[in-house]
């Protein structure tokens, strides 16, 4: 299943924060989001607003240096990774990335594509446009937990 559900014109930082809190009131543990799209598209501040928007308030830094933040919510753990730097997906055995996933985790993957085996599969694929000139994003669902969540945010 790989099914476009959702395309979302990003004119400005508020717009992309609406789209995470939509996303936010969906979501539920267990979910893997895989976030595609170049250096600088918004991956990063999707996330950042997708805590802002279940009430975290403390500071949300990118992943790039440690490859992995994660967050304790009401109910359930968000995972934070960014795996640009990795060169060899068994550079991340010691991170052991399965192991800490459960049913009560959520996982937010920037670069997934380096993960290899050590990452699960994506529930929704969100990807950014190349243009930051005309900001966009499509939403895809890959699994039946995916696609639920896209049909409770409108396209
Ligand atoms: P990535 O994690 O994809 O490399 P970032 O999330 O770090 O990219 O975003 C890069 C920059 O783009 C940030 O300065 C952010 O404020 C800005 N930005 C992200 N999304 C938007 C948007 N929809 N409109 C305007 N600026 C945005
Ligand atoms: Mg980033």
């Amino acid at each position: 299943m790989n099914q476009e559900l959702i395309n979302r014109k990003l004119p400005d930082e508020p717009a992309l924060e609406r789209f995470a809190a939509e996303f936010a009131a969906g979501m539920q543990a267990p979910l893997t989001v895989y976030l595609e799209g170049p250096l600088g598209a918004g991956k990063t501040t999707f996330v950042r607003a997708l805590l802002r928007a279940l009430g975290y308030q403390g500071r949300v830094k990118s992943p790039t240096y440690g490859l992995l933040e994660s967050y304790q919510l009401a109910g359930f753990q968000l995972i934070h990774l960014d795996l640009y730097r990795v060169e060899d997906a068994a550079e991340l055995d010691y991170l052991a990335i399965r192991d800490q996933v459960d049913e009560t985790t959520v996982l937010m993957i920037e670069w997934a594509a380096k993960g290899g085996q050590e990452i699960p599969p994506p529930d929704v694929i969100i990807r950014f446009s190349e243009s930051i000139v005309a900001r966009e994003l499509s939403a895809f669902a890959a699994s039946e937990a995916g696609q639920a969540l896209l049909f409770t945010i409108s396209s």
